[in-house]
């Protein structure tokens, strides 16, 4: 799989979780979270594979009740018989310490545990419970993700910080005191756990919000106090257009500022909709800035008056949804094919030029043209394709050129 650096990535420790490095020069890593009722061992499975099958190289799942934790083994053994070697990450909240010492099972079977500092209890039970899952990560040898969350920000640090700030002569905004708490928590945090006995290269920070402004800022000030590699996400995203493009927006002037070494997309599925889209998005988001290819890239042109129908919109999602379809296999069998383009373009106006660029390219008739769809190859034109059968002639010509 290809990546580029960006220029100035943010050094970062990398932190080796199963077979997937986060950090160094790791490139950044696409993970995801399923969304099934973890006691279904078969259901989240088949999620798991889905997932990464898509091209999640890790993969979280909830460990919230006895059950899910009885069920990891079971979840990691299911999915290493489907032949994939995918971290499974332990998402805990409020029982992980009760949930780890019942189960060791589990606690072996994962890969990396998620501990959420505002979860873990109030007051002395709070420093306790945080002890006791960190112990289990230096026991069993895992990394963990400090994940901190606006939405459940350490309540005892809140309050600290609100008292000494009402102290203060020019007290600051509320919002500046959630800033500061949020990467307080996260940061001593990390410094416990590290006084703990974890190790510096076993631990990862988050520190998501829901605001895409308010996210890059915490962001920002997080990479310049610490090197511990970062996973990035905006939480609670939403549906749809909105999600996809709030996690865009705030993630892309992250990245291309260097910071991030793992990114998830928390979006909420359609009804019906496929999970598989949040891995999707965040391959996208790479994919365009330049950082790592994962399919194919589709150029198709966005259609006008000239267009003949909307046909070559068709064509171009069959063939974007092809693509999609074949990476499992070819990204295993042909290395280097996510590198390549594929052009499907709607006249002759820009067809036959995108089409020439790309490795392989169609420029379908557009109005009042001769209705036939030359077809580039590496920049010549190979043959002409007309009639009903484009659609299925183009994608055998596109299979052809990956295999050859
Ligand atoms: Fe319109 Fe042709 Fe340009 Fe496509 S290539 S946008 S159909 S002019």
């Amino acid at each position: 799989m290809t990546s580029v650096a960006p220029k100035h990535r943010r050094k970062s420790v990398a932190v080796h979780i199963g077979s997937v490095t986060v950090g160094g020069d790791a490139p950044v890593v696409v993970q995801s979270m399923t969304n099934t009722d973890t006691a279904d061992a078969l259901r989240t499975a088949i999620q798991v594979a889905e997932l990464a099958r898509a091209g999640s190289e890790m993969v979280r799942i909830t460990v919230n009740t006895e059950e899910a934790a009885a069920a990891v083994p079971e979840i990691r053994e299911r999915v290493e018989a489907m032949g994939l070697d995918v971290p499974l990450i332990g998402d805990f909240h409020f029982n992980g310490h009760k949930l780890l010492t019942k189960h060791p099972a589990c606690a072996e079977a994962l890969a990396k545990y998620r501990i959420n500092p505002g979860n873990v209890g109030r007051g002395k039970k709070r420093d306790e419970q945080f002890a006791q899952m960190i112990e289990f990560a230096c026991r069993y040898d895992k990394p963990v993700r400090i994940g901190v969350n606006w939405g459940s920000l350490d309540q005892d640090l809140l309050a600290r910080l609100l008292d000494e700030n009402a102290q203060q002569s020019q007290p600051k905004a509320l919002e500046e005191i959630t800033h500061d708490a949020l990467l307080e928590s996260a940061l001593s945090s990390a410094r416990r756990a590290e006084e703990l006995g974890l190790e510096h290269d076993r631990i990862i920070l988050s520190c998501k919000l829901s605001g895409v402004q308010d996210l890059i800022r915490a962001y920002r000030d997080l990479a310049a106090l610490c090197d511990y590699p970062l996973h990035l996400g905006l939480t609670e995203a939403g549906m749809g257009t909105k999600g996809i493009v709030a996690s865009t927006a705030a993630l892309s002037v992250l990245l291309d500022e260097g910071i991030g070494d793992t990114i998830r997309i928390s979006l909420t599925p359609e009804p019906g909709g496929q999970r598989t889209q949040e891995v999707l998005v965040g391959q996208e988001i790479l994919q365009s800035l330049g950082m790592r290819s994962f399919t194919p890239r589709v150029i198709a042109c966005p259609g006008c008056g000239r267009t003949s129908s909307d046909y070559f919109q068709h064509l171009a999602s069959e063939i974007q949804e092809f693509l999609v379809a074949q990476m499992p296999v070819w990204r295993a069998t042909h290395p280097g094919v996510e590198d390549m383009s594929v052009a499907v373009m709607g006249c002759v106006v820009n067809g036959p030029g995108e089409s020439r660029n790309a490795n392989i390219g169609i420029s379908l008739p557009g109005s009042g043209e001769t209705p036939v769809a030359p077809v580039y190859v590496d920049g010549e034109k190979t043959v002409t394709l007309k009639g009903d059968t484009i659609a299925a002639e183009f994608k055998a010509l596109v299979k052809q050129y990956v295999q050859e």
